[in-house]
Parts: C-alpha cells; structure tokens; sequence
C-alpha cells in the first residue's frame, strides 16, 4: 500500500495476531492496488468499456460503500478519478504539470454512477473506456476494520495499528489508560506532532496535504485531487482528521472534507453520525468538533495554531 504499517499488540495471541494482520494486509493489496497487475482493480480498469468483471466480495464491498459515499459527498469522494491521478502522477516525471485541456477530457471519465456493481453475481464494470477507479483513499481504512477484526477474532484486547496514518486502537493500554494518538503537525517534519487524540475502540484517520507529492518543475502538487476541478483540492484545509468506529468510514470522509472545506466538511462530519472531525487551514486554526472537546490536546510543538470549537 506504499506506507509504513504500524502494528502494536498485548496480551496473549500478540504474535499470531501480529503476523494473521500482516498477511490480510498484504493479501488485500493483492486485490485492490492500482499497480498489481492482476489485482482486482486493474482486472477492472483493464476491462472498462468492455463488459463485466469477477471480482472479490471485499473489493466488491470497498467500492459499493465508496459509491454511497460518493453520493453523500456530492461526489467530493469519488473513486472512480483514477484517470486524473494517473495523469498527474505521470505527470510527476514530466516539467509541466498536465494542461487544463487534458485535465478537462479526463474528467469526464470521472463519475461515480458509471461504476456499476451487482452484488448478486460479484461483478463490476466500469461502462466507457478509459475509465479507472483508484481506491488510494479508502483502502486503507478498510484494511484497518479487517486488521481490527482479526485482533478481535484472537481474543485480543489492547492493541494500536497505524496503517500509513490510518489509526485504530482496540481498547485502552495496558494499564488501563487510553491511548495517545499522535496528530502530525502538517508544517512541521515528520514525526513532530500538533497534538494528541485520547483514544479507546475507534478509529483515527486523516488526510494532509504534506503526505503525498506529485514533484513537478521544484513545485509540489499535493495528492487529494477535487473531482470538480481535476487539480489538487484547495480548500483552505491543509489537514483533515476524522474519528470515528469505522476506519473505512474515517478514511473516507477525512478524504471528502479535504476537498469539501471547512464549512461543507463540517456539515458532512455533523450529517454521518458518530463521527468527530479536527480540521486545519492554511491560516493556523484547528477547529474541533464538540466530541473532541475533552479529548484532543494541542502539544507544545503547535506553533502558534490555535484550537477553536466547531458549533
Ligand atoms: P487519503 O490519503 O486517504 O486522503 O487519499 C488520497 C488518495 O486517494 C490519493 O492518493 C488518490 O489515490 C486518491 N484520491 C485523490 N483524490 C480523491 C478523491 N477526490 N476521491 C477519492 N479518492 C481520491
Ligand atoms: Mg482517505
């Protein structure tokens, strides 16, 4: 999946835990990577224009939900951009970030409803050619559940896994405390954190514009793409977090309120139920949902940022 996974497990069956996680991980890579050749997605990408696909019950399950997102979202999340990642991610190798023109062409390959899945028989397509789904922002919060899940299958009680900034914690530490989830700091090095999230049994996720570049004549392109423009998402956000029990859900949405803003990703965050969001704009202020109120803490690298309450 291109990132670093994290995992940290006590008690017994840690290392059976640990290495089950490991393999799922790995196994729904196979299914859902844009690179693998022969994974799902690319069987599917390979295929668009051209009639239905088999595909796996997760891949299947990962991009239905992603569709029911995307409507929610107002097709801010949209999984089906994969053209115009591609097109910038080549573009990355190139000294001239893609024109308007071609931006414009590919975006009309970009369109939820044109991804069709039937549960009944375990097919997708996707109907005109050229099309590509990308499930970038999303899969790693489902890999999460399933890592989640397998802890809980093993009788596991306390334990951290950090999939590429997708975080979910089963518990509280050993010791009874709650865990200390680390906010990166999106202006300061990797590792320096803005603040903590006291955490027991959910999920943390967030989307940066610092995580991800696309390297274009020394300027830096950041990876959340607005499906309305094809460039780079600019709305005032730099980082978005979202907690809640679900990683797939938190990944989603953190994806979706990176493009949306901060009024209309508040909105969205408010509309899904259960779920908590800490957002911060280019202008230095962290705003929190009322949920995070007692349970996020800025830390003493905050340089400057200032918390606000999200009413
Ligand atoms: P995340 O890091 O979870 O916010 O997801 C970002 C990744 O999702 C990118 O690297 C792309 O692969 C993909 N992506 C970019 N923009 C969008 C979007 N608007 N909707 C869905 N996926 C996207
Ligand atoms: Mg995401």
């Amino acid at each position: 999946m291109g990132t670093v996974v994290y995992q940290k497990i006590y008690g017994d069956n840690a290392r059976p835990a640990y290495r089950k996680a490991a393999l799922e991980i790995d196994r729904l890579e196979k299914l859902m990577s844009f690179f693998i050749e022969d994974s799902d997605v690319s069987r599917l990408n390979s295929a668009a224009g051209n009639g239905r696909v088999k595909v796996s019950h997760e891949t299947l399950y990962v991009m239905e939900k992603s569709n029911d997102f995307a409507k929610l979202s107002k097709g801010a999340f949209d999984i089906t951009i994969g053209p115009v990642v591609k097109a910038w991610r080549e573009m990355s190798k190139q000294s001239k970030p893609p024109s308007r023109h071609k931006i414009n062409k590919l975006l009309k390959l970009v369109g939820h409803t044109s991804l069709i899945t039937d549960k009944n028989t375990g097919e997708a397509c996707l109907e005109r050619k050229g099309q590509a789904v990308d499930l970038g922002g999303v899969g790693k919060g489902f890999a999460a559940d399933r890592v989640v899940g397998i802890y809980k299958e093993l009788g596991v009680k306390s334990a951290f896994v950090n999939l590429g900034g997708n975080v979910m914690v089963v518990g509280r530490k050993p010791g009874q405390k709650p865990w200390l989830i680390g906010i990166q700091h999106p202006r300061a090095p990797r590792g320096v954190k803005i603040g903590v999230i006291m955490a027991q049994d959910v999920s943390v996720v967030t989307s940066g514009d610092y995580e991800r570049f696309y390297h274009i004549k020394n300027k830096k392109y950041h990876h959340i793409l607005d499906p309305r423009t094809g460039f780079p998402a600019d709305s005032g956000l730099i980082s978005t977090t979202i907690v809640c029990e679900n990683s797939l859900k938190a990944d989603v949405l953190s994806t979706a309120c990176f493009v949306l803003g901060l009024e209309e990703g508040m909105a969205l965050a408010n509309r899904m139920g259960g779920a908590e969001a800490l957002f911060i704009t280019k202008h230095k202020d962290i705003y929190i949902t009322e949920g995070l109120k007692d349970s996020f803490f800025l830390t003493d690298e905050s340089y400057g940022y200032r918390c606000f309450l999200w009413k």
